[in-house]
C-alpha cells in the first residue's frame, strides 16, 4: 500500500466526460489499495475565463478580489470530481486550500506556501476516504484567500506529497510525459523516461511548460518523486527524481525554447564600477528579474550592457532604466522584443567537454546569429532571432542524437 497524491490539471477535468475518467482511475488506484489525495485545477480554460470577466467588469482589479474569483474555479472541479467518485461507491470529500490548511504568506496573485497544516486531509485519509483538494489556493497568515501564481496547482500537489511524506506525487496532463524537445516543433522528439530534479529546473526555467518552476524547485527541496503522465492515454510517462550517480548520464537530455522575454540595451555608459551595480539595483527594486546580462569590452571608456527581461516586465523595465539614464550618463536605451532563448540542457555536460561548440557549430551550419550566451554547469543558453527558434531548436535535436532512432 502506498500514499499517492495525484493531481490533474485542467485539460484532464475539462468537462464532465473527463471528470468521469478521471473519476475512474482514482477509484481504479484506490481499489488497488492505496491511499489517494487528490489535486485538482480548474476546468478548462476555466480561470482564463475568469480574469477576463474581472476585466471586462472593471478596470480596476484589486488583488484579494481576484484571488477570491480565481480561487472559485478549483472549488468547481474539486466539488464535482467528489460526486463523480460518490457515485462509484467512494467516499469523498472536498476541501479548498484554506481547508486543508496551505497556509501561504499575503503576496496576492503569487502567494508563497509557508505551511502546509493538512489535519482534515489526514483525518480523511484515516477514515478511508479520498480527500480531494482545490489546487493552486491557500489561506494567508492574515486569513484572506490567496492563489499562487499561474500553473499554481502543481505547487499545491507538491507541497502535500511532502507534507504527507507521500510516496509519490503524479501529475496528470494533457502530454504524456517530458520530451526531449516540444513535440509539436519536433515530431520525432522522445519521451524521457526519467530525469533529474537539476534538469528539469532547467528545463521548466527556460520554456519548457510541462512543469510550474516553483514545483520543481519543492519537489527537489522536500525530495518528492514526481510522475508526470497523461490522464488521457494512462500510459506511464516521466519520473523525476534525484540524480542517480550509479547510472549513467546522457549528455544532452533536453533542447528548450522560451520567447517570453525582451532585450534592453543601455548604450553608451561609461566604463567605470558602480554602474551596474545601479541599474541592477533600481531593476531588482521593483521586483523585476533580470536574467541574461552581457557587458561589451569598452571602446573610448564607455560600453553598453544589454540584460533580458521577461515581456510582461518590459515596460516598468524601461521606465526604471530609463529615469536612471542622466544618473548613469548613458547615451541610448533600446528594447528589442525578437529575441527567443534556445536552451540545451543535460546532466552529462558536467563531464563531457565539447557540448558548447556542437552548439555553436550547429547554430552557425544554419547561418544562425548568436547575440547573447549564458551558461550553467548542465544548461547552455543561446539568445538569437525569435523566427529562427524552431529551426535551432530542431537543428541542436538532430545535432545531439536525440530522437528515438
Ligand atoms: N487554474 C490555475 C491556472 O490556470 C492553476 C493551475 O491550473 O495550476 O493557472
Ligand atoms: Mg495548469
Amino acid at each position: 500500500m502506498a500514499l499517492v497524491v495525484q493531481k490533474y490539471g485542467g485539460s484532464s477535468v475539462a468537462d464532465s466526460e473527463r471528470i468521469k475518467a478521471v473519476a475512474d482511475h482514482i477509484a481504479h488506484t484506490y481499489r488497488l489499495g492505496n491511499q489517494v489525495v487528490v489535486v485538482v485545477s480548474a476546468m478548462g480554460r476555466t480561470t482564463d475565463d475568469l480574469i477576463r470577466l474581472a476585466k471586462e467588469t472593471s478596470s480596476v482589479q484589486p488583488p484579494r478580489e481576484m484571488d477570491m474569483l480565481l480561487s472559485a474555479g478549483e472549488r468547481i472541479s474539486m466539488a464535482l470530481v467528489c460526486m463523480a467518485l460518490a457515485e462509484r461507491g467512494i467516499s469523498a470529500s472536498s476541501y479548498t486550500g484554506s481547508q486543508a490548511g496551505i497556509i501561504t504568506d499575503t503576496v496576492h496573485g503569487k502567494a508563497k506556501i509557508l505551511e502546509v497544516k493538512g489535519d482534515r486531509i489526514r483525518a480523511a485519509l484515516e477514515a478511508g476516504a479520498v480527500p480531494v483538494v482545490a489546487g493552486f489556493q491557500g489561506v494567508s497568515t492574515e486569513k484572506d484567500v490567496t492563489t499562487l501564481g499561474r500553473g499554481g496547482s502543481d505547487t499545491t500537489a507538491v507541497a502535500l506529497a511532502a507534507a504527507l511524506r507521500a510516496d509519490a506525487c503524479e501529475i496528470y496532463t494533457d502530454v504524456s510525459g517530458v520530451f526531449s524537445a516540444d513535440p509539436r516543433v519536433v515530431p520525432e522528439s522522445k519521451r524521457l523516461k526519467k530525469i533529474s530534479f537539476e534538469e528539469m529546473l532547467e528545463i521548466a526555467a527556460t520554456g519548457g511548460k510541462v512543469l510550474a518552476l516553483r514545483s520543481v524547485e519543492f519537489a527537489r527541496n522536500h525530495h518528492v518523486p514526481l510522475h508526470v503522465r497523461s490522464s488521457f492515454t494512462w500510459e506511464p510517462g516521466t519520473w523525476v527524481v534525484e540524480e542517480d550517480p550509479s547510472m549513467e548520464q546522457v549528455v544532452v537530455s533536453a533542447i528548450t525554447s522560451d520567447n517570453s522575454e525582451a532585450k534592453i540595451t543601455v548604450a553608451g555608459v561609461p566604463d567605470k564600477p558602480g554602474i551596474a551595480a545601479k541599474l541592477f539595483r533600481s531593476l531588482a527594486n521593483h521586483s523585476i528579474n533580470v536574467d541574461m546580462i552581457v557587458q561589451n569590452t569598452s571602446r573610448h571608456g564607455t560600453t553598453d550592457i544589454s540584460f533580458t527581461v521577461p515581456k510582461d516586465d518590459l515596460s516598468t523595465s524601461l521606465e526604471v532604466t530609463n529615469r536612471l539614464v542622466p544618473e548613469i550618463s548613458a547615451s541610448d536605451v533600446l528594447a528589442d522584443t525578437g529575441i527567443a532563448r534556445v536552451s540545451v540542457i543535460g546532466a552529462g555536460m558536467k563531464t563531457h567537454p565539447g557540448v558548447t561548440a556542437t552548439v555553436f557549430e550547429t547554430l552557425a551550419a544554419a547561418q544562425i546569429n548568436i547575440e547573447m550566451i549564458s551558461t550553467s554547469s548542465i544548461r547552455i543558453s543561446c539568445v538569437i532571432r525569435s523566427d529562427q527558434a524552431e529551426t535551432a531548436v530542431r537543428l541542436l535535436h538532430q545535432a545531439f542524437e536525440l530522437s528515438e532512432n
